[in-house]
């Protein structure tokens, strides 16, 4: 029987399995002491002073916007090319998108187009940036800050991609994805194909202590106990709703999960930069990867993107053997939902372009060296 290979996916070990099972016979099933390590541990691997754990990656986008006063008529700034709930999360704070085009060298929100939106506008038009660490690739966030600085803007990070990545600033210090160093708050994922998997679970990461207050606050309905805030104190039940927030909360089950995989992190992240490597030195004469490779800065490898023009073929060709390829994404600006926005810029060329040859190849630690070569093989086969 073939065996199929995804292009993304988990690896469950029996250490992770055994902190579960240690949870679910504990006190503690919805937040508890696991949650609370989850983040102390999780703020310490990416460098930030605060994390705040939650349901998944897009309870932690809302959360942001929600914390960072996305409301009615405030725009906000991000790319086409990824997942939907980067952008969706402005829309449900009552704000509009408008998307800015790709730069085709690292496939990242192209800080110059952002520029010239925000040249080119009424100032007060734009509240946020939204750029994202798109297949791993870091952001050049003390860029974008400067750029927000200029204009007033608040910076989430969309990290989702991304643990582990890091860019070097401009005084040759390296600078980790989600340390709060120049974004407000950056935004992870635990879902079971990102680097760290837990079931369904975020983080958001900030060196801002009074958005990490707020965003406790807003991840349990909006409700707090802390003494010093209470605008009365009726007694030890007492407690106040202070602003509107949902149940982001994330479980002891996941958390201790997430904890555990966070262990395993720079190892598996280690795997991910050989495999690429791999992938690079098997793919270089055919010149169909076409994002940069750079000493300066640390690509996670959440993905690994090939560009060919034959692209349908070579998905079909790779899934008959077995190869289950992927494409990400495809540009958000033509969504249905999306292609709505009446401030919308249709035309992104570099996106689109993108998406027209962009295919995702299998990425994740687990993967062996004779799927690699099984892989390498198939896509050498199909081009040549
Ligand atoms: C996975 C992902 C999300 C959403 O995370 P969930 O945990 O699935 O809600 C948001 N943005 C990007 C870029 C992602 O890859």
């Amino acid at each position: 029987m073939m065996k199929s290979i995804p292009y993304g996916r988990q690896f469950i070990s029996d250490e992770d399995i055994d902190a579960v099972v240690k949870t679910l016979k504990s006190d503690f099933l919805t937040q508890g002491p696991r949650v609370i390590e989850f983040e102390q541990a999780f703020a310490q691997y990416v460098g930030s002073k605060y994390a705040v754990a939650v349901s998944n990656g897009t309870a932690a986008l809302h959360l942001g916007a929600m914390a960072l006063n996305v409301k009615n008529g405030q725009k906000v700034i991000t790319t086409p090319i990824t997942f939907s709930a980067t952008a969706n999360c402005v829309k449900y704070c009552g704000g509009d998108v408008v998307f800015a085009d790709i730069n085709p060298e690292t496939y990242l929100l192209d800080i110059e187009q952002v520029q010239d939106l925000l040249d080119s506008s009424d100032k007060g038009t734009y509240q946020g940036i939204i750029p994202v660490s798109f297949t791993g690739y870091p952001v050049d966030l003390q860029a974008f800050r400067k750029l927000a600085d200029e204009h007033n803007l608040w910076l989430m990070e969309d990290a989702c991609h991304a643990p582990g990545a890091w860019f070097t600033d401009s005084s040759g210090h390296q600078q980790n994805v989600g340390n709060g160093a120049f974004a407000d708050l950056s935004i992870f994922s635990f879902h079971p194909v990102k680097h760290i998997a837990s079931g369904e679970g975020g983080m958001i990461t900030t060196n801002n202590k009074q958005l990490y207050e707020q965003l406790l606050r807003l991840r349990t309905h909006g409700i707090t106990k802390e003494p010093e805030l209470l605008l009365e104190n009726h007694g030890g039940w007492y407690y106040e709703l202070q602003e509107l927030g949902y149940n982001y909360r994330i479980t002891d089950i996941q958390a201790s999960l997430g904890n555990s995989q966070l262990k395993r992190a720079d190892e598996g992240l280690k795997r991910r930069i050989e495999i690429a490597k791999r992938y690079d030195d098997a793919f270089r004469s055919l010149n169909i990867v076409k994002q940069k490779r750079s000493e300066t800065e640390q690509n996670a490898f959440h993905l690994y993107v090939v560009e060919v023009s034959d692209r349908k073929g070579l998905y079909d060709y790779l899934k008959k053997n077995g190869i289950y390829a992927q494409v990400h994404y495809i540009p958000l600006h033509k969504m249905p939902y999306y292609r709505q926005e009446e401030s919308l810029k249709t035309d992104l060329p570099n996106a689109e372009g993108y998406y027209e040859r962009c295919l995702s190849i299998p990425m994740y630690p687990s993967l062996l060296d004779e799927e690699v070569n099984f892989v390498i093989e198939k896509v050498l086969n199909y081009l040549n």
